[in-house]
């Protein structure tokens, strides 16, 4: 069987971070696409099949809030996370209500990290296969540990079994 991945947007103006983290990220079950500008990020996923998308606020041109935006706006089922070095409670507010699924601020740990993409994964999945949560915890209880990479396995296979 082929091993499924998740396919995550990652934009993040800071180069050494965009790349520590692609890799960190490739290495646990995450297809990376990492660009540098909002702009380019709006681009990358209107090219590339995206699930969930990691965007920091602060950047040159357009910044966090407006590119999640344009991609909440474009892709209908796609979840969007904030990570931001810059945060604040007012704009977490701004952020949730315009659609981001949650709001990190930065230093943050690669669990915290792996377990919010993992649910914004899974939300992903429900919404769009419009499952309720009962049937996904059941699913989900099927999973053999409970390791977010166990659990995200788990989602991916669901996702193929319903379409
Ligand atoms: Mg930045």
């Amino acid at each position: 069987m082929t091993k499924e991945k998740i396919n995550l947007l990652i934009v993040d103006d800071e180069e050494q971070f965009l790349e520590s983290i692609s890799k960190r990220l490739e290495v646990r079950d995450f297809k990376v696409v990492a660009v540098n500008r909002g702009e380019k990020a709006i681009e990358a996923a209107r090219t590339h099949p995206i699930d969930i998308a990691l965007v920091d606020l602060k950047m040159p041109g357009i910044n966090g809030e407006q590119t999640l935006e344009a991609l909440k706006k474009e892709h209908k089922w796609m979840e969007v996370v904030i990570l931001t070095g810059h945060g604040s409670t007012d704009s977490a507010v701004d952020c949730t209500r315009k659609g981001a699924y949650h709001y990190l601020q930065k230093p943050c740990e690669l669990d915290k990290l792996l377990s919010v993409l993992t649910e914004a994964y899974k939300k992903r999945v429900m919404n769009k296969m419009k499952i309720k949560q009962d049937r996904m915890d059941e699913v989900l209880s099927m999973a053999k540990s409970e390791s977010p990479m166990a659990i995200l396995r788990r989602i991916k296979e669901l996702d193929k079994e319903e379409q």
